[in-house]
């Protein structure tokens, strides 16, 4: 039973000499093994003699092939286990009083090793041999790979798995029509490049790698982003989003709930509207959404503060000249209590009341004054210079303009009245 991770070995006694760790774990692999007579002329661990019959931990490092032993019977203190699943784990030994932190392990064979380990601890047979004392090997290293670029179809890998420490996997070209699920187990991964292939689907475990800084779909036959992936850990990990060159027409309006965004890229898309709350992305700093078939901007785009923008050839329509008024007089009753339910902040969802409600209030408009509305409302369309929000700006046609449409909504005669200057 081998087990590859990281590893870092942290004396309990640093602190008391002032003293603190690295923080940072190196590429190990971790065995049992059998101690024998003749092991016994190689420096061991902790001073008291190794029982002959029983399990040892074995770490080797690339630096250290040979590895280091730590006894394992009745020699355990503690097994901390909290982020098992993320594969991280601590084995604290008494002898000698070291914390040994266990890091970037695929979660399964981690769970399995620390097992293995507890019945070492209790003195129990482990049901696997124990290995004789061999060096590890360099090769048993380079399955610590944590990039890997495939580019045609016939380099990917179908017989054997990907090494689950990597951190960056790019499969361009290999004519996949969804994600392999294989891929969605390296919960390492910071970077993955799924593009120029087929996929129409993303799954929702996709929001299941905590780690993913950036995402590259460009070039697939995508028709949308789903909810569930921007109400998944996504929202605190990722950066950056590449969905350009598919075949999507709207993102859901959760979409502005993946905060952490700083490049997103929808160009040759068909996008008819961009999510209502855009604003919400503060860090957003690259945005390009050219070639698509937007009307309007949403008023909310006056929000964002980036560093380019790129909305050439979209399908930007005049302003109109006089504004739609939709106002109800008196309010209806749902209008009332939905613009109650937003203004108040009263938490809302599909256990508490009808999905459809839902969807109304996730779509609700966002008056001038901050204040909400559903039904009832006036539009009005005016005209922005993209410069306003962005330091570097793409021309919008061949025309030479940086003037696109927004659209806007009042919650009320007054509230239009009001800001009508401001529309001029
Ligand atoms: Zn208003």
């Amino acid at each position: 039973m081998k087990l590859h991770c990281e590893v870092e070995v942290i004396s309990r006694h640093l602190p008391a000499l002032g003293m603190r760790n690295r923080g940072k774990g190196v590429r190990a692999v971790l065995t049992f093994c059998q101690q024998t007579s003749r092991s016994r002329s190689r420096p061991q661990v902790g001073s008291e003699p190794i029982d002959l019959h029983s399990a040892c931990l074995l770490i080797s490092t690339m630096k250290d092939k040979r590895g280091t032993r730590y006894e394992l019977k009745e020699n355990i203190e503690q097994v901390f286990t909290k982020f098992v699943d993320e594969g991280k784990a601590t084995v604290r030994l008494k002898e000698p009083p070291v914390d040994i932190c266990l890091s970037k392990a695929n979660s399964s064979s981690l769970k399995g090793f620390l097992s293995a380990m507890r019945l070492a601890h209790r003195g129990c047979d482990i049901e696997t041999p124990l290995l004789t004392l061999t060096p590890v090997k360099t090769s048993d290293f380079e399955k610590f790979k944590t990039k890997m670029i495939i580019t045609s179809k016939k380099d990917y890998p179908l017989n054997k798995n990907f090494p689950y420490s990597l951190e960056h996997l790019q499969t361009s070209y290999c004519g996949l029509v969804r994600v392999d699920m294989r891929v969605l187990c390296l919960k390492n991964l910071r970077k993955l490049d799924l593009s120029h292939n087929h996929i129409k689907k993303l799954p929702a475990t996709i929001g299941d790698l905590i780690y993913l800084q950036e995402l590259s779909l460009n070039d697939n036959h995508l028709e949308s982003f789903s909810v569930a992936l921007c109400q998944s850990t996504l929202q605190q990990s990722l950066r950056s989003l590449d969905l350009s060159k598919n075949k999507i027409k709207a993102l859901p309006i959760q979409f502005c709930q993946l905060r952490g965004l700083t490049d997103l890229k929808l160009d040759d898309n068909e996008l008819i509207r961009f999510p209502f709350k855009i604003g919400q992305l503060k860090n957003l700093h690259f945005l390009s959404a050219s070639r698509n078939k937007l009307p309007f901007l949403p008023s909310e785009f006056k929000k964002l503060s980036l560093e380019y923008l790129d909305v050439f050839a979209n399908t930007f329509e005049q302003p109109e000249v006089l504004p739609i008024i939709m106002l109800q007089t008196p309010l209806t009753l749902l209008e009332s209590s939905a613009r109650a339910v937003l203004d108040n902040r009263i938490p809302y969802g599909p256990h508490i009341i009808p999905f459809h409600l839902c969807q109304d209030l996730d779509t609700a408009k966002t008056c001038v004054c901050g204040r909400f509305c559903l039904n009832s409302y006036i539009q009005a369309t005016t005209t922005m210079n993209l410069h306003s929000v962005a330091h570097t700006v793409v021309l919008v046609d061949n025309m030479g303009g940086t003037e696109a449409p927004i659209i806007s909504y009042f919650c009320s005669l007054a509230c239009y009245v009001n800001s009508s200057d401001m529309l001029k």
